[in-house]
């Protein structure tokens, strides 16, 4: 018979999972927060990597729709200083890595699940080895499996170890530039097709522009500040100018070819402090109970693998699962040496950035880094 699964939270890691079980023969439970699968925007772009999160992909049977929507034009990357001189530039090069909106991930794998496996408004408070509570006031039980995708602050991570989330010391504010090509033009041939970063290090200010699918860019602002900085700073923002003249004045020397984008993105800003665990994270395995994705093993953006770690793991779960369904407790421990030893060389590099590109020398260190992994792409 198939095992009873529950699984919360219909992020990047929870779809994955659920797909590749349906697609095998066994239906699980997702419980998710969000109300519905547009309740709110999803973010950027996402490079997903063969290994991992294009991998995870295939498995759930998904590449030919995974290739409709990634960019290879996504992939170019140019490196700069904050007075936009251009120290490293990759055009045209094929680094296995092609971007897709998240929108655009999600709804391919939304579109993958048959319907009815997804419940929507389903906000988990609290959990026990057995029993889902939910804020709707009803629970949930009698699972062989319960699975945590639920994300950074996971629910369900404490039935596995006690360790928390930690502030990174980097906080970001996401903007979003619309109709680029018309409204924006010189922004759009600054940032190009891909990725444009450029570095303040000394200072701790980073500006990050991302192309994204339908001539949208977005832009994130990251800074070294306080813990609680987005409350404590007294930026109100839901107003444009406030959030405005703050970031100018981070950012008040920088060359205006970057900087205008404080004034030009569309007003509406996403305030993200950054949150890690630390980089070696593993606990006893539980009989019924996992974790996987940002509830296992959140990192900060810096390393770009985040995404794809969680998607692996999703991947890597399933097969458990599917080979080994009378013996859930052995799978999860397969399954999770796997992700332990997966995500520990990505969690260390995303920390190792973080100190690193907001410190002295931060933008030459990143060079020469980058440089490195391209001749060892150049070398497979
Ligand atoms: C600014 C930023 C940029 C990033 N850029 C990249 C990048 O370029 N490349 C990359 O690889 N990674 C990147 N990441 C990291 C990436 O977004 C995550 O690693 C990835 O989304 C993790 O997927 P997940 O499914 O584990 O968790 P999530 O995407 O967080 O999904 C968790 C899901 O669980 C739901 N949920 C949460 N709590 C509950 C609850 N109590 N009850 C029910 N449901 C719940 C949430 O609504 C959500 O749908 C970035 C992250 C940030 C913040």
């Amino acid at each position: 018979m198939s095992p009873k699964i529950a699984i919360v939270g219909a992020g990047p890691a929870g779809l994955a999972l659920a797909s590749i079980l349906c697609r095998n023969g066994i239906t699980p439970t997702v419980f998710e927060s969000d109300a519905s699968p547009t309740a709110r925007p999803q973010g950027g772009s996402l490079d997903l990597h063969p290994a991992t999160g294009q991998a995870a992909l295939a498995a759930c049977g998904l590449t030919p729709q995974f290739e409709k929507y990634a960019r290879y034009d996504g992939q170019d990357f140019i490196l700069s200083d904050k007075k936009g001189n251009r120290l490293f530039e990759i055009k045209d090069q094929e680094t296995g890595r092609p971007e897709i909106d998240r929108e655009q991930l999600r709804r391919i794998l939304l579109d993958s699940i048959p319907e009815g496996v997804i419940r929507w408004g389903q906000h988990l408070v609290s959990a026990t080895q057995d029993t889902l509570q939910f804020k709707e006031g009803h629970s949930e039980s009698g699972f062989d499996l319960i699975v945590g995708a639920d994300g950074a602050w996971s629910k369900i991570r404490p039935l596995c170890c006690y360790v928390n989330p930690f502030y990174s010391g980097i906080t970001g504010v996401e903007m979003t530039l619309r109709e680029t090509s018309t409204k924006h033009p010189e922004l759009s041939k600054t940032v190009g097709n891909g990725s444009f970063f450029a570095f303040a290090s000394e200072d701790g200010r980073v500006l990050q522009f991302q192309r994204n699918d339908n001539d949208t860019i977005k832009c994130y602002a990251f800074m070294r500040k306080p813990d609680n900085w987005a409350k404590n700073s007294g930026i109100d923002w839901q107003d444009p100018q406030s959030i405005r003249a703050s970031l100018k004045s981070d950012y008040a020397d920088w060359t205006p070819e970057l900087s205008r984008v404080i004034e030009e993105f569309d007003g509406t800003a996403a305030v993200r402090p950054l949150y890690t665990l630390p980089p070696i994270l593993r606990w006893p395995s539980q009989k019924k109970v996992t974790i996987i994705g940002d509830a296992a093993h959140l990192m900060t953006p810096f390393a770009g693998e985040g995404v794809n770690i969680a998607l692996a793991d999703a991947m890597n779960l399933a097969k458990e699962i599917i080979a080994h369904p009378d013996d859930i407790a052995g799978a999860i421990h397969e399954a999770e040496v796997k992700m332990w030893d997966g995500a520990k060389d990505a969690a260390a590099l995303a920390w190792e950035n973080t100190l690193l590109r907001y410190e002295p020398g931060g933008l030459e260190k990143t060079m020469e880094r980058v440089t490195t992994m391209l001749k060892k792409l150049d070398e497979h």
